[in-house]
């Protein structure tokens, strides 16, 4: 890879979580925000940058809200799949793991036309089967795993899988809304270091966001600021599956 890459991706969770655990109207509401303002911003913002992006859906809220994922391909961004109702693997047995993998795909193929090509573990947490079900089933990568700093190819029972890999310090979830630990502008402050940095290094950065927390009032002036220097410093913005095939092409593993 040439330059420096920014991969930016988009966790489209809605009320997935909050349904699947019982949670009352007003927990449920939160994630809400992301289709009735959210994402509306998030795309827009995107837009305006010229950015096509990644965003990871669970089945059941492609089904549940398929007009938000309309919105999204329409504007030319990639669906991937993110469990069905955003349930750790980690507490199912494979069967039951099979059953969400194969419910996810069916509900994203239904609305997208196509099935997906890249897969995020809900939570970030996989099961002791999660590789062999992402790698059998054929995806062309995976965005769950903390090990590197840049995409690498896992090889796995015969079948190549590129792990596009992530970061809890590089995901609006935790500082925004979990800890609440950092206000946005230091949270953008940090970003952009690590935008400067992936730039000095030719390196690869690679931030998640959702469409419910960074895109409530003035947080989303966050990716705006991002995409601004982004573009200032000559980033690749590319969408998941374009990043793993280059990684493939590449032969950088
Ligand atoms: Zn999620």
């Amino acid at each position: 890879m040439a330059g420096f890459t920014l991969f930016l991706s988009f966790d489209l969770d809605v009320d997935s979580a909050e349904a699947l655990k019982g949670e009352d109207p007003v927990a449920r509401s939160r994630g809400l925000f992301a289709e009735r303002a959210g994402l509306a911003k998030v795309l827009d913002v995107l837009e305006r940058h010229g950015v096509k992006a990644t965003f990871f859906v669970p089945g059941w809220v492609a089904a549940r809200y398929p007009h938000l994922v309309r919105a999204i391909t329409k504007r030319g961004h990639e669906v991937a799949a993110h469990g069905f109702m955003h349930e750790r693997l980690d507490t199912l047995n494979r069967e039951d793991e099979m059953r969400v993998f194969e419910l996810a795909e069916h509900m994203i193929k239904h609305v997208t036309g196509s099935r997906p090509l890249g897969f995020r573990a809900p939570y970030w947490r996989w099961s002791s089967s999660t590789l062999e079900i992402v790698a059998k089933r054929g995806y062309l990568y995976d965005s769950s795993l903390m090990d590197d700093e840049k995409p690498y190819v896992i090889e796995h029972a015969g079948h190549k899988v590129v792990e596009l890999p992530v970061d809890w310090r590089l995901d609006d979830w935790p500082y925004l809304e979990y800890y609440r630990t950092l206000t946005p502008r230091e949270l953008l402050e940090m970003w952009i270091d690590e935008i400067d940095y992936a730039a000095s290094t030719g390196g690869y950065v690679s931030l998640t966001m959702h469409p419910q927390c960074i895109g409530r009032g003035a947080r989303i002036r966050v990716l705006d600021s991002i995409l601004r220097r982004a573009r200032e410093l000559g980033a690749w913005l590319p969408r998941g599956s374009e990043l793993a095939r280059s990684v493939l092409g590449s032969g950088d593993s």
